[in-house]
């Protein structure tokens, strides 16, 4: 038997489980590298997670993925919790490396590697993470409803989160580092024009504190001045940017000018045939479990389609 595999999938978030289900049911046998320290992906360090279709009173984020998980094993997915360290995508056999310096070979990959959010870096950070400081306003807005909260960040995203939170919180309130937005006319407009956001301009975090095991409050840093003062806020929202984990994939996939793997859409086809992309390694926009799951699904299906036009 040939150990040629059929196909490949690197990274294991409800993209890359969601791919190995749909591949291991079209008897693909898909060989999965979940990561060595962070399989499960994003989800795995998050609390409740209640916008996930199926589950009416939400379900716990590790547990959502120890689902995923077990259902592509239980059609036949290999899972493998090492990390690939490098990649040849050029052959029509691609070529896969594991930390142990084994090569795999498959005529097809998917790339589901995520991204990673900036954090500020900042002691209490992660500890607090789920319990007041969170990454994604779509998913943890709700659970601040009629609540104080700050919003890090002067880009797009900074602007749509305090829009977004805006509908829920008491008041939001955006700290930037710089006197200036980096956000579109139209999103800074949006913000200016609503009475339950304010500005702190010119200042940083400086300091994040937490009573009882959940966020308090904040010291801020004025970046002229240096001065301090504090915030007193339950919840704080970190829209400092995300980067794509493509370091694998640079100078052989075609990667958009933030820096995402380009794919043609609507399709999860990359420029290298044999090879495809979902999740958020592809998605600046909408960066959702669901999301994720589904274009891991169109990436099973796209890769389908391409073997069988092999045959
Ligand atoms: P990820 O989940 O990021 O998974 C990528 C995987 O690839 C990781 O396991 C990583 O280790 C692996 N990987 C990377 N490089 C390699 C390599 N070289 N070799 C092998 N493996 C590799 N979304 C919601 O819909 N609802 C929520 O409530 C929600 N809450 C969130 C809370 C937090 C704290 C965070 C951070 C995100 C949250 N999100 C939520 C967003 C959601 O988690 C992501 O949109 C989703 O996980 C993206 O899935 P993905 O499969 O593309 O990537």
């Amino acid at each position: 038997m040939s150990d040629v595999r059929n196909v490949i999938i690197i990274g294991s978030g409800p993209a890359g489980y969601t791919a190995a289900l749909y591949t291991a049911r079209a008897s693909l046998n898909p060989l999965v590298f979940e990561g060595a320290v962070t399989a499960g992906g994003a989800l795995m360090n998050t609390t409740e997670v209640e916008n996930f279709p199926g589950f009416r009173d939400g379900i716990m984020g590790p547990d959502l993925m120890d689902n995923m998980r077990a259902q592509a094993e239980r059609f036949g997915a290999e899972l493998v919790p090492d990390d690939v360290v490098a990649v040849d995508l050029s052959g029509e056999i691609k070529k896969v490396t594991d930390t142990a310096g084994k090569v795999h070979e498959a005529r097809a990959v998917i790339v589901t590697t995520g991204s990673q959010h900036r954090k500020l870096g900042l002691d209490n950070e992660d500890a607090l993470s789920g319990r007041g400081v969170s990454y994604c306003a779509t998913c943890d807005g709700f659970f601040f409803r009629e609540q104080d909260i700050a919003v890090i960040g002067g880009g797009d995203t900074a602007m749509e989160e305090a829009t977004f939170l805006s509908r829920f919180a008491r008041t939001v309130t955006i700290v930037h580092r710089r006197d200036t937005l980096r956000a579109s006319k139209a999103m800074q407009e949006r913000a200016f024009a609503d009475p339950k956001i304010k500005f702190i301009w010119d200042s940083e975090v400086a300091e994040i504190q937490g009573t009882d095991g959940k966020l308090s409050g904040l010291t801020l840093r004025n970046t002229r001045t240096g001065e301090t003062s504090a915030l007193p806020v339950t919840g704080l929202f970190v829209a400092i940017g995300h980067d794509p984990r493509v370091e694998l994939f640079k100078g052989q996939l075609d990667l958009d000018p933030e820096g995402y793997v380009r794919v043609e859409s609507p399709t999860t086809r990359t420029n290298i045939p044999g090879v495809f992309a979902a999740g958020d390694v592809v998605d600046h926009s909408y960066r959702q479990a669901i999301t994720a799951a589904g274009t891991g699904c169109s990436a099973a299906l796209d890769a389908e389609r391409y073997l069988a036009a092999l045959a």
